[in-house]
C-alpha cells in the first residue's frame, strides 16, 4: 500500500496546484464523483467535500470516475490516441465487459491493450473493468443514499450505466426486488480501505474489502444460496458491525458478539466456527486447523475452506499462518493480513 502525505499537506497543494504532488495523491471529490490530479484547473472542493487516494485503481474502487480537465488516467506516461476514448466509453458503460471480439472490433490488438493498460495505470485491463464496475455498483452505499432511487437522484447520470452495473454485481434492479426477502447493504470505511458490509434478519452474511478479487463471485454465490435481492440501506446488524469494527480498528475490542449467518456444508461451518477460537494476537498452522476440526489429513481442504470465509476480520481467517511462520495468501491481499496480526500483537503485547 502507497503512503498518503498529511491531509493538509495534500489540501494545501490540491488549491495551489502543486506540481510536485503530481502522482503522490488523487483528489476524490465526493460531491461530483470525480477524481483529479493535484492540479486540476477545475473549481476546487471544500475540505469537507474532498477524500484522497494513492492509486487510480482505489479511486475507481470508491466509485469515482476520471476527470475530464485534468484526465488523471493519463498522467505520467502519455497513452496512445485510442487510449482516451476506449477509457471514456468503459467508463460510461461500466457493466459491459469487453472481449478481445469486442476490441478487435475497435481495431485494437487485445494483447498491446493489456500491456498498455498495465504500463500506463500500473493494474490489468480486467482489474481496471473490475474495478470501474464495482465502484460504480458501489457508489449508491460510498454516498450513503437511504435508497437506491434517492441515490439515483442524487447524482447518477443517466448515461453511467449505473443501474445495469448495480445489477450486475447485487443482482435484480432496485424496483424489481422490492417484493423479495433483502438483505440490506452498506459501506464501512476502515484504516485498510473501505469494506463492504452485507446482513439479513438472521444475522451478517459478508464483510469485505471492496477490492477483493472474489468479491463479484462471492455476491453471486449469496444471491443464489440466499434467494434475496440486496439493497443499499441500514440494518440493526450493520449498525452493531460498524461499531465492533470501530473498536477492533481501535484496539478496543477482541471479540465480535455480532449475529453471524453464515451458509456452508457441515465440514466449512466447522472450521469456519474453529477460526473463531483462535484467540485474538494468536496464530495457527493449516495443519493445527486441520487437527481442531478432527480431520488431520485435510490440510488442504481448510485452506480452500479460509478462502471462502465471507467475513474478514470478525471469522479471523488472517489468524491462520503457514508451519514455517510465512503468512500465505489472504484474500484481501497479504499487507492486510500483516497489519491485521500486527495490530493485534500490539494490543496484546506479544
Ligand atoms: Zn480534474
Amino acid at each position: 500500500m502507497m503512503m498518503l502525505p498529511p491531509v493538509t499537506e495534500m489540501y494545501r497543494a490540491l488549491l495551489e496546484r502543486d506540481a510536485s504532488f503530481e502522482g503522490l495523491f488523487l483528489a476524490c471529490v465526493r460531491t461530483t464523483g470525480i477524481f483529479c490530479r493535484p492540479t486540476c484547473h477545475a473549481r476546487k472542493p471544500k475540505p469537507e467535500n474532498v477524500e484522497f487516494t494513492a492509486t487510480i485503481q482505489e479511486a475507481l474502487h470508491r466509485g469515482y470516475r476520471p476527470c475530464r480537465l485534468c484526465d488523471p488516467m493519463a498522467a505520467g506516461a502519455a497513452g496512445p490516441n485510442w487510449l482516451g476514448p476506449l477509457v471514456h466509453d468503459m467508463q460510461h458503460q461500466p457493466d459491459r465487459r469487453l472481449r478481445d471480439l469486442d476490441l478487435r472490433a475497435r481495431g485494437l490488438d487485445p494483447v498491446q491493450v493489456r500491456r498498455t493498460f498495465k504500463r500506463t495505470f500500473g493494474m490489468t485491463f480486467q482489474a481496471y473493468e473490475r474495478a470501474s464496475r464495482m465502484g460504480t455498483a458501489m457508489r449508491a452505499l460510498h454516498e450513503g443514499s437511504p435508497t437506491l432511487d434517492a441515490g439515483l437522484d442524487a447524482g447518477f447520470e443517466s448515461d453511467s450505466g449505473f443501474r445495469a452495473a448495480f445489477a450486475r454485481v447485487f443482482g435484480e434492479t432496485p424496483g424489481e426486488a422490492r417484493d423479495m426477502p433483502l438483505l440490506t447493504a452498506t459501506w464501512l470505511e476502515s484504516p485498510l480501505g473501505p469494506m463492504l458490509a452485507i446482513a439479513g434478519d438472521r444475522g451478517l452474511v459478508l464483510l469485505e474489502f471492496v477490492d477483493r478479487r472474489a468479491l463479484e463471485t462471492e455476491l453471486r454465490e449469496l444471491r443464489r444460496s440466499l434467494g434475496g435481492a440486496i439493497v443499499p440501506g441500514e440494518h440493526v446488524v450493520l449498525r452493531q458491525t460498524e461499531e465492533e469494527l470501530r473498536e477492533y480498528f481501535e484496539g478496543r475490542r477482541q471479540v465480535f458478539t455480532m449475529p453471524l449467518h453464515q451458509q456452508g456444508s457441515e465440514f466449512q461451518l466447522n472450521a469456519w466456527r474453529a477460526l473463531c477460537r483462535i484467540p485474538y494476537g494468536a496464530t495457527r498452522s493449516y495443519t493445527d486447523m486441520a487437527r481442531e476440526v478432527g480431520s488431520p489429513a485435510a490440510v488442504r481442504a481448510i485452506g480452500r475452506v479460509n478462502g471462502q470465509n465471507r467475513l474478514a476480520i470478525v471469522v479471523p481467517c488472517h489468524r491462520v499462518i503457514r508451519s514455517d511462520g510465512s503468512l500465505c495468501g489472504y484474500g484481501g491481499g497479504r499487507w492486510r493480513k500483516q497489519w491485521l496480526l500486527d495490530h493485534e500483537r500490539s494490543h496484546t503485547g506479544r
